[in-house]
């Protein structure tokens, strides 16, 4: 049995990009960090950088592609920890075929959905049971502006021409989400929220972000460490609120 007053937090597709910077933030911050990751190799070398930083991070296989493991990260997660205090939907892909209404490819779509809302909902759906369990649960789903429909209706926004139907209805099916299950949660003491980190640099754009890591991580970090009078039901970027 682990200490049981440090607060327990399982990223999502935190082997790299801004999910490993999440798990180092939540890592510095005192967590016991869960670094989900679905291949076995990349989650525990991930793991043992952070650990070389003197922080308590395990590895736990989790692929959004498949649901057995997380079930199987769950009944793991009840065994050595008993409740999760802190989750952190971060895993998500953009594939190359996606692109506008009129052309984007069937297939990468159907791939994109599966993961980042489908796999998403998967997880979150194995976890409740011990983010009940917690004093003060914390849910973040990484989401994205380019997941807002508000945004995608006015002509003079900056990303307007970015059309990727695929990715942007995955990050809109994310917020119903937040919003959904945040209402249904509402009367415990679970706080479910949206981040955008912002244009990150990370593999997803072949770096072409403007953001570091630290900058795309902050957000996602501040909604998991939130206060118990925070919001719920929300959908945030550092320094304010999105529209959905
Ligand atoms: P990234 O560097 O490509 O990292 C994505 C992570 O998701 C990797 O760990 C990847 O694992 C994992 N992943 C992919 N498919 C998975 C699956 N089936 N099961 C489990 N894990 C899987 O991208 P990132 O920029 O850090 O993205 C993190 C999140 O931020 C994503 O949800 C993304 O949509 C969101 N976001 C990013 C930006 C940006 O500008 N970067 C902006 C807005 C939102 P592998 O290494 O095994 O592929």
């Amino acid at each position: 049995m682990q200490n049981a007053t440090k607060r327990v937090a399982l990223v999502t597709g935190a082997n790299k990009g801004i999910g490993f910077e999440v798990a180092r933030l939540l890592g510095k911050a005192g967590c016991t960090v869960l670094l989900g990751a679905r291949s076995a190799e990349r989650g525990r070398e991930a793991a043992s950088q952070l650990q070389a930083e003197e922080l308590d991070v395990l590895f736990i296989e989790l692929d959004l592609l498949r649901a057995e493991t997380a079930w199987h990260a769950a009944a793991n997660v009840a065994r050595d920890f008993e409740r999760l205090d802190i989750l952190v939907n971060n895993a998500g892909i953009t594939a190359p075929g996606d692109g506008p209404p009129s052309a984007a490819s069937l297939d990468d779509v159907r791939r994109i959905l599966e993961t980042n809302f489908l796999g998403t909902l998967a997880v979150t759906q194995a976890m409740l049971p011990l983010l009940r369990r917690s004093a003060a649960g914390r849910i973040v789903n990484v989401s994205s502006e380019l997941g807002s429909i508000t945004n995608h209706g006015d002509p003079g926004w900056k990303y307007a021409s970015v059309r990727l139907i695929g990715y942007s209805a995955s990050k809109a099916a994310m917020n119903m989400l937040t919003a959904q299950l945040a209402a249904e949660l509402r009367d415990t003491s679970i706080r479910v929220n949206s981040a955008n980190p912002g244009y990150t640099a990370t593999d997803l754009n072949q770096h072409r972000g403007h953001q570091t890591v630290q900058q795309g991580a902050a957000e996602a970090v501040r909604l998991s460490l939130l206060p118990a009078d925070g919001p719920t039901g929300g959908f945030f970027e550092t320094g304010g609120s999105l529209a959905w």
